[in-house]
């Protein structure tokens, strides 16, 4: 069984910085795996040990990326592929998911496990796009799985709804949710293996992408303006109810009808 981890390097929640044009300052801000995409390798690292096989680990970012894929193959990936080139940058869902999609279809994987958004651009698009540029099926909110006969049911948890449905392969899983027999820790083991393990990085060349067909070039979207929006101060006031008609006349003014 061969199983592909899609993750996500972004800036760490807890010290976001927007810059002076409204845009998420990357550079010199300390990273972190995305939580959901953590959560995709937690279910991948299951799937492997209950199906056998490999879980690769993949992204799409700057050299800096290395560190995430490095910590993933400490909790239980096989090896790594980083997919970076000056040529990436600027991509839009779209051009995002081109770039993973092909990555996965040059090596025949058997399940995708994507994170169902990323805490930065959290479009929540690119489990879906990657689907249907590779012709595989999709899960989303996945969180949970069992063997059955051989079949892989996935438990999607919508809320108000619950529900299990078969995966063959050659599906994308996005996962919503942290697996109940999560590993809390690396040991020390699993961390001297990892430094064994082999992250491989791919350029646009080497992935077999025309120019026109990633980053800016690639991307059917352009941001024309981002702005943070502007808290709403809350207060509370109390009116005086004795007098039912001078008390409603003052809630009027209060609510600004
Ligand atoms: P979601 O769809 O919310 O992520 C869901 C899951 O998909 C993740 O949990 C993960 O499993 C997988 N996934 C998503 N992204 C990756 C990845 N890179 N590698 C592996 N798996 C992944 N971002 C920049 O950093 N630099 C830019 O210059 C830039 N320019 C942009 C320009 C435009 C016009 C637009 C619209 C966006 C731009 N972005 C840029 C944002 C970029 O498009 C998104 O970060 C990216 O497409 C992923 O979307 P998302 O974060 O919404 O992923």
């Amino acid at each position: 069984m061969k199983i592909a981890a899609m993750i996500k390097q972004v800036p760490d929640s807890k010290l976001i910085e927007i810059d002076e044009n409204g845009n998420l300052r990357r550079d010199g801000v300390p990273a972190m795996v995305d939580p959901f995409g953590f959560f995709g390798l937690e279910f991948a690292v299951k799937m492997k040990k209950e199906l056998g096989g490999t879980v690769t680990v993949i992204t799409m970012g700057p050299n800096q990326a290395t560190e995430a894929l490095q910590r993933c193959l400490e909790y239980g990936a096989d090896d790594a592929v980083l997919l970076s080139d000056r040529g990436f940058a600027g991509s839009d869902t779209y051009a995002t998911s081109r770039t993973l999609a092909q990555s996965i279809s040059d090596a025949d994987y058997d399940y995708v496990i994507c994170g169902m958004q990323a805490t930065d651009g959290d479009t929540g698009q690119v489990p879906a796009e990657m689907s249907a540029m590779l012709g595989f099926g999709l899960v989303s909110y996945a969180t949970d799985f069992e063997i059955i006969d051989g079949r892989v049911i996935v438990k999607q948890n919508y809320g108000d709804l619950i529900r299990k449905v078969a995966a063959p392969k050659g599906t994308v899983i996005s996962v919503s949710r942290e697996i109940a027999d999560r590993k809390q820790f690396p040991s020390i083991r699993d961390r001297l293996d990892s430094k064994k393990k082999k992250i491989m990085t791919k350029d646009r060349v080497a992935l077999n992408l025309g120019v026109f067909s990633t980053g800016m070039k690639g991307s059917f979207t352009k941001v024309v303006r981002t702005a943070t929006p502007i808290p709403v101060k809350k207060r509370t006031i109390t009116i005086d109810g004795s007098d039912p008609e001078t008390g409603a006349d003052e809630l009027l003014k209060e609510v600004d009808l």
